[in-house]
């Protein structure tokens, strides 16, 4: 059965591989028809690239899959909310629905007062305390 949880699971693993890499851990992916299409973490450090958040690299990877711009009857997956610019591109991307793991106070959308697509369902506290953990351990190991 391919619940949330599933999947958040699978986001789970690419924060890992991140975490793995010394890139602060936070993993998505994105689902299209119980199919997952792309999926991918956090790269700004190997790339050199404060844009190279895992929801930005896996907008382009779906697209890519899809032949088409916009992520119609997708789902992205993503273990940490999403911050003002990802959430503009997933916005810019009509995504169906957003499935975050755990809240991000401080830089997340949703303080913010922004909202994505207003077509996009919004669910957020999915296996919440596994992925914020593997965040603060990260940031433990720092220093
Ligand atoms: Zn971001």
């Amino acid at each position: 059965m391919f619940t949330d949880e599933y999947f958040m699971k699978i986001a789970l693993k690419e924060a890992e591989i991140a975490f793995d890499k010394d890139e602060v851990p936070i993993g998505c992916v994105v689902v299209c028809n119980d199919r997952v299409i792309a999926k991918s973490h956090n790269l700004t450090e190997t790339l050199n690239d404060v844009t190279a958040h895992a929801e930005m690299q896996a907008i382009t990877a779906a697209a890519n899959f899809l032949g088409g711009k916009y992520l119609i009857n997708c789902t992205l997956y993503v273990t940490l909310e999403p911050c003002v610019m990802c959430s503009g591109a997933l916005s810019w991307s009509q995504i169906s629905k957003v499935v975050i793991g755990a809240r991000d106070e401080q830089r997340g959308f949703i303080n913010k007062n922004l909202s994505l697509h207003p077509k996009t369902e919004i669910v957020t506290g999915i296996m919440e305390h596994e992925c914020s953990t593997i965040v603060k351990e990260f940031f433990k190991s720092k220093r």
